[in-house]
């Protein structure tokens, strides 16, 4: 018995899906509301990306603090004080999900606290603890996002933890192992190895960070173990033994079991999709047997006024990808023609060195049959990254060779994660190597290493042989 609440869009979830899609809906003249049962920002903003930035960014000046020899600074004594660095950390994310909630406010979006359940496919009920409410909405974009898996051996505990545990630790650990070597684990493990943790990996796979080049993962691995990081590859952990102030881990590894002891234990083996306590089969939105909605390219379900975008379709799990599906489905409810296109999205791990991959790979092009001309320049020719004294890491431009066509590129190297902006651009707009080559960089710049790939691409470099 409530009265319905009538809106335009409902948006389920306010992650960097759900709250850009509820702004782009309201710009475009939709009643918009926006139902999180959580905090404002998602995962993404509350414990994913940014807080693991802002760790990450402490513990590289921590490491740098101690080791910038090589440019005659010598620092004794330098501390960490970790409660002032979870502050430090708390207030970047707190700045961030205020600021989407002035958004929101801005654009007119209602704000709607609770957990949305699907009635039928007009109508969800929003549930707080007290009390229960209904909307009737015309359009609904479902952007419940994922959380990490749990495996039953790995039960979540005060000592086995997953990325959130591991980005609220109130104490540097002295030892801590991490099931996974994935981008999460890899990121996660590196801040506490820059603070001091002696961090050992369990990873199933025969490298890190699959889906990387080996040429890349190889450069983070050399990195990692410079800082004394074990890395088991081909590993396989099988138990965990828990007291109060630690765990006993079990893994396999080439035929031998071993034990290593620890603080915590990370497990970071991947994110399921929030998808099975929405209601949503009910209503007969179809899903892959793992939980992904299946999404046309208006991120469209098969009932038509259902959208899902973001963790929870089929793709990377990205924040950028989360948004740019808000805002083709926020479109496509408007009537506009919008329609998904990956083709420039770009990956990062924040990873000493930053590893970023647009677009195609050598391997996937020459897999898709396409003659392609691979170009490499090394940050060790490049004045910028000399006098930063971070020179380790090269980036590849691959281009079609028919026509010089930039078509992928992959960087491994400081700010990474900032340059292949101007190569999705590039890919998104078209562009040849001949294009890169010919825009004007400044000099010295990191970003000249890309007009150097590009150079070599169309074999007349400058600064290499
Ligand atoms: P989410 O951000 O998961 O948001 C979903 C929201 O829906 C949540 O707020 C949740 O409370 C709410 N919700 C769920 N069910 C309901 C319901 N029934 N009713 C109401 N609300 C509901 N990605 C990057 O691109 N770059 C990075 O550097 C990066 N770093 C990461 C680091 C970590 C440690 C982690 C865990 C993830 C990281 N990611 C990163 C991934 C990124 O966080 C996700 O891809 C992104 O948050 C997905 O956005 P989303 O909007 O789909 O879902």
């Amino acid at each position: 018995g409530d009265f319905p609440i009538e809106t335009d869009t409902l948006v389920i979830g306010a992650g960097p899906g759900g709250y850009v899609a509820a702004i782009r809906a309201a710009q475009l003249g939709q009643k918009v509301t926006v139902v999180e049962k959580g905090t404002l920002g998602g995962v993404c903003l509350n414990v994913g990306c940014i807080p693991s930035k802002a760790l990450i960014s402490a513990g590289h000046r921590y490491e740098t603090a101690k080791h910038s020899e090589d440019m005659g600074i010598k620092a004794e004594n330098v501390t960490v004080d970790f409660s002032k660095v979870q502050e430090f950390k708390q207030g970047v994310v707190k700045k961030l999900t205020g600021g989407v909630a002035g958004l929101l406010k801005g654009n007119k979006v209602d704000v709607v606290y609770g957990e949305a359940y699907f009635v039928d496919n007009e109508t969800v009920k929003v549930m707080d603890e007290t009390s229960s409410q209904t909307y009737k909405f015309k359009n609904a974009i479902i952007a419940t996002g994922s959380r990490p898996v749990e495996i039953p051996v790995f039960k979540y505990s005060n000592r086995v933890i997953d990325s959130t545990g591991a980005l609220n630790l109130q104490e540097i650990p002295k030892k801590l192992v991490v099931i996974g070597g994935g981008v999460i684990g890899i990121e996660l493990g590196s801040v506490y190895a820059n603070f001091g943790t002696e961090v050992t990996f369990i990873e199933a796979a025969e490298d890190i960070l699959v889906g990387f080049e080996k040429q890349m993962t190889a450069l983070v691995k050399r990195g990692l173990k410079k800082k004394g990081v074990e890395i088991h590859t081909k590993a396989s952990a099988k138990s965990v033994e828990e007291s109060e102030t630690g765990v006993k881990v079990t893994f396999e590894v080439k035929g031998e079991e071993k034990t290593i002891e620890a603080d915590y234990l990370l497990v970071s083996v991947g994110r399921r999709p929030n998808t099975d306590e929405l209601g949503i089969e009910q209503v007969g939105v179809e899903m892959t047997d793992r939980g992904i909605i299946k999404i046309d390219k208006q991120c469209r379900t098969n009932i038509s006024n259902i959208y899902a975008i973001g963790d929870i379709v089929e793709g990377p799990q990205l924040a950028h990808k989360a948004s740019y599906e808000g805002k083709i489905a926020a479109e496509a409810i408007a009537g506009e023609k919008a329609e998904i296109d990956y083709l420039g999205i770009p990956a990062v791990v924040f990873s000493e060195p930053e590893l970023a991959t647009v677009g195609y790979t050598e391997a996937g092009a020459k897999e898709d049959g396409i003659e392609i001309i691979a170009a490499k320049f090394p940050f060790a020719a490049n004045g910028r990254a000399l006098s930063l004294n971070d020179t380790d890491g090269f980036l590849k431009l691959v281009t079609r060779k028919e026509d010089g066509l930039v078509i992928g590129a992959q960087i491994a190297g400081p700010s990474a994660s900032d340059m292949v902006s101007e190569l999705s651009l590039a890919i998104e707009a078209g562009m040849t190597a001949e294009d890169i080559a010919m825009t004007i960089h400044a000099h010295p710049t990191l970003g000249e290493i890309t007009m150097e790939a590009a150079e070599v691409a169309i074999g007349s470099p400058i600064h290499i042989v």
